[in-house]
């Protein structure tokens, strides 16, 4: 998966391809659709959500460009893929998902697997974690109608915010980096994400 779907497509970051190379993606799926864990797709996890196309968690974790000491706030657990190669990588997760049932199977896994830098929330999470902000990385993995302003408020200097922003059955992949010389907004290709029901995302 990694060689193939990853690096071929031009992910370069020795940490996090290591880090894919590691987790055990298939514990993170549902028995029904296990043996379809490492292809090159998303992969229904119940509740009509989905757990990401590799290559898409691989790019936006590259994006965020973390380090041994980087917090980092992920908005849409889901399955906890994503976050187990988060936390990985950085020194603290704080995961928000608002379905409790993926949360509670999320957490089981992550726990199972012997990570202890997550802290979990089910709620809205368009509207953040404002008090453990400020974060040296933000990703969603929802699609919003338009970068939520409660999570550029909640980025830190420095700092890297990505996410698919757009309509529901399209989006771009869109990066904020905050450096002291201010914020550049980047669009990068186009995607497609379940939609972030919320405040800051879309009705239900
Ligand atoms: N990163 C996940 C993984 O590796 O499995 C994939 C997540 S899935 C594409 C998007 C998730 O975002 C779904 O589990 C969905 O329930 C969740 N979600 C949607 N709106 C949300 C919101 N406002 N706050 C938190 N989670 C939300």
């Amino acid at each position: 998966m990694v060689t193939r779907q990853i690096e071929r497509r031009g992910v370069r970051d020795a940490a996090v391809l290591t880090a894919m190379r590691a987790i055990p993606r298939h514990e993170f799926i549902p028995e029904r659709d296990r043996h379809r864990a490492y292809e090159d797709h998303p992969v229904p996890i119940g509740s009509d959500q989905t757990i990401s196309q590799p290559y898409m968690v691989a790019v936006m974790t590259e994006r965020l460009r973390l380090h041994r000491k980087s917090r980092v706030l992920e908005i849409g657990t889901g399955s906890g893929y994503q976050t187990a190669v988060l936390a990985t990588l950085a020194a603290e997760v704080f995961t928000i998902e608002r379905l409790p049932e993926l949360s509670a199977r999320a957490r089981m896994t992550l726990t199972a697997l012997g990570y202890d830098n997550i802290r979990y929330r089910v709620e809205d999470g368009s509207v953040g974690w404002p008090e453990a902000a400020p974060f040296d990385g933000i990703i969603v993995t929802a699609a919003a109608p338009r970068v939520p302003a409660a999570l550029v408020a909640q980025l830190g200097d420095p700092g890297v915010l990505a996410a698919p922003i757009g309509s529901r059955g399209s989006q771009d992949l869109v990066t904020i980096s905050r450096s002291e010389d201010g914020d550049v907004t980047t669009t990068h290709f186009r995607c497609s994400f379940v939609p972030l029901i919320g405040v800051e995302g879309f009705p239900d």
